[in-house]
């Protein structure tokens, strides 16, 4: 079997973890399986690099300088507690000219005091610069052959769209197999940085934060594996996050199309394209718990699972409800035109939109840090108050999203969860379902949201 595993930072953390992960490759290994890994950086770092970048560019020096010694001293404890042997000397002498790479980058930046996002994504990447050579060494110190390659040297080639790069499939398709095809051939386990790519220039891109999840998909389409295994610190995708719902249950499918909604109504569970890459070629994505591996995780495939109509409830915190309303609105489709051009123009991302069929009033939610950008941007725009009369916000609102492919076509699945809501005493401000009804949405106060997901929770008996 050919599989892509990969280990998300939390994995990555320091020798312990890393030795445990080595294993979980060294395993399937020896049972004859191609593996390919992909790792992210060592928890937190990718998050240090911003912050040394932001840092630099404000002529902080002296912070940049002991935080980069602070990392360097991170890998290279890490590399002598993993590697033995002459693979150690050869990590060491990576890490240390990584991390002096690095600090010349950061030097630039300091000098220059400009960050611009191609700059912002070199800096990101040294994290996952930094750990994969650790899990090389960890392999090769456990007598598995191994090589680190960056996103680019493994043939993932992206737009110039630093910060949130998209894969040019075709080419990667083809440069990703001529890069590692004779590798695996050989034997060799390629260890590939996640998160990380190149554009046609041979620039550094990211793909977005959490990218790593993404770096597997595309090297699983490209290779045509048979899994993709993303190796987690928990049993799986989840009916609701634990933290809200103490008796959330892990979910055990999960279709491309729930999955996507889910991402999309911000459960953090995958970057939201990660199931994109795969799809078409249908190869399953296996979500498993690293400490609880003969635990079945959650599959993530192309058929749905019918017997649980609703899969998951997903809550978005930190969102605000805007609304515009007023008499010029009604049969005239230009207005709401200008109102979502408005605020595409002010990059503002709109989360949920309902209109009334009288036309006469448009709600949206947006993210709670762009409210006044929206709300200020909305008045300029409609400022003579002809057709717009009314702006104004409720600004301390979640989303709660009810997810499903089976509620489609089924009578009753709205009923049972306003009922439910009703009953637990909670006002509905919102309400909308997608037209593809995979979802049905509403919005509530914050002050409200935990009692709303635990209501609905209970009511689909998502605890059983
Ligand atoms: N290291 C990157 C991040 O923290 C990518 C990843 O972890 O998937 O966003
Ligand atoms: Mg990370």
């Amino acid at each position: 079997m050919r599989i892509v595993m990969k280990f998300g930072g939390n994995l990555m953390d320091g020798a312990e973890r890393i030795d445990h992960s080595s294993n979980l490759v060294v395993d399937r290994v020896k049972k004859g399986d191609e593996v390919i890994v992909v790792v992210s950086a060592m928890s937190n770092v990718t998050d240090e690099l911003i912050y040394m970048a932001e840092c630099a560019r404000i002529g902080e020096i002296e912070k940049v300088r002991s935080k980069i010694e602070e990392l360097e001293r991170r890998h290279i404890d890490t590399a002598r507690k993993i590697c033995s042997g002459e693979i150690l000397n050869e990590i060491e002498q990576k890490i240390k000219s990584t991390i002096s790479l690095l600090d010349q980058c950061l030097t630039g930046v300091f000098l220059l005091r400009e960050l611009t996002p191609r700059s912002k994504d070199l800096i990101q990447s040294f994290g996952e610069r930094l750990s994969a050579p650790l899990m090389r060494g960890a392999l090769i110190s456990k007598g598995i052959k191994a090589i680190d390659l960056t996103g680019g040297e493994a043939g993932i080639i992206t737009d110039s769209n630093y910060g949130n790069a998209r894969p040019l499939m075709n080419l990667t398709e083809i440069m990703v197999r001529e890069k590692l095809l004779p590798i695996i051939k050989a034997g060799v386990v390629p260890v590939v940085t996640g998160f990380i790519a190149q554009d046609s220039n041979g620039v550094i891109t990211t793909l977005g934060r959490g990218g790593s999840d993404y770096t597997a998909t595309i090297l699983a389409a490209s290779l045509d594996a048979d899994e993709v295994w993303l190796w987690k610190d928990v049993d799986g995708i989840m009916t609701a996050d634990p933290k809200l719902i103490p008796n959330a249950k892990t979910i055990p499918i999960l279709s491309y199309a729930e999955v996507m909604e889910m991402a999309y109504f911000g459960a953090k569970v995958l970057h939201p394209l990660t199931v994109t890459a795969v799809q078409d070629k249908r190869i399953p994505i296996i979500i498993k718990n690293a400490f609880n591996p003969s635990n079945p995780g959650t599959i993530i495939r192309e058929k749905p699972d019918m017997s649980k109509k609703v899969k998951a409830i997903a809550a978005i915190k930190d969102v605000s409800i805007i609304y515009t309303g007023g008499a010029g609105m009604i049969g005239i489709p230009s207005v709401v035109a200008r109102v979502f051009s408005t605020l595409a123009s002010n990059n503002i991302n709109v989360i949920m939109i309902s209109q009334s069929s009288s036309q006469a009033n448009i709600s949206m939610v947006v993210s709670k840090s762009d409210l006044e950008k929206a709300l200020k941007a909305l008045k300029l725009e409609f400022r003579n108050g002809d057709m717009i009369k009314d702006i104004y916000a409720i600004p301390n609102v979640a989303v709660i999203a009810i997810v499903g492919e089976g509620m489609r076509g089924m009578k009753g699945i709205a009923a049972k969860t306003f009922t439910a809501v009703a009953e637990a005493g909670v006002n509905i401000l919102m309400i909308a379902q997608g037209s593809s009804e995979l979802n049905i949405s509403f919005v509530v106060e914050e002050k409200d949201m935990k009692k709303a997901v635990e209501a609905v929770h209970s009511a689909f008996e998502l605890d059983k």
